[in-house]
């Protein structure tokens, strides 16, 4: 059962149709207090359970250096996507994160690891158009606060490396086909 509210439902729908792999979990969509614009967790509680459960936190503007009504609204449909890839990683190894992914979670070179591959699992979906809209805006035409900068810069890839693998995927497709 998806659980989202009326304003971000465009967006969300938008990528869970491309997602057959969610189609099985529950997913709420949550407005709250972030760090970052967006996050995709898995809800603990139900997992206790043996429910598979994930929350997308939306933040609100009073915790975030940038919140999702800033974005454009191609880039709206980026962080979804990109939000959602998470999701599809949890589940390709769901059993594997509890015991690792909150470790690496914890690190930079962890978070950055696990970013730069749910990019690439966002490009391979078929998002990437909307996903390189999202962090050219994020990292390059947005005046951005210092602060805000340097954590981007630190924890996730720029859209040059985001235009590399979209490259480097389609040239694998092309190996693939002849
Ligand atoms: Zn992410």
């Amino acid at each position: 059962m998806y659980i989202v509210p009326e304003k971000y439902r465009v967006y969300f729908n938008f990528a869970i149709k491309k997602l057959p792999q969610l189609k099985d979990v529950d997913i709420e969509v949550i407005e709250g207090k972030e760090y970052t614009t967006m996050a995709c967790r898995p809800d603990i509680w139900k997992l206790l359970i043996w429910k598979r459960k994930y929350n997308i936190h939306v933040s609100l503007p009073w915790s975030t250096f940038l919140t999702f009504d800033q974005l454009p609204e191609k880039a709206k449909y980026g962080i979804f996507a990109h939000e959602l890839c998470h999701a599809v990683d949890y589940e390709s190894c769901w059993i594997r994160w509890f015991i690792n992914l909150w470790i690496s979670y914890l690190t930079k070179k962890g978070k950055q690891k696990l970013e730069e591959k749910v990019d690439k699992l966002t490009i391979e979906l078929g998002f990437w158009r909307e996903l390189l809209e999202l962090v050219t805006f994020q990292m390059i035409s947005w005046p951005a606060p210092e602060k805000y900068k340097k954590f981007k810069k630190d924890h996730y890839l720029n859209p040059h490396d985001i235009e590399r693998l979209v490259l480097e995927y389609e040239k694998k497709q092309k190996e693939n086909m002849t």
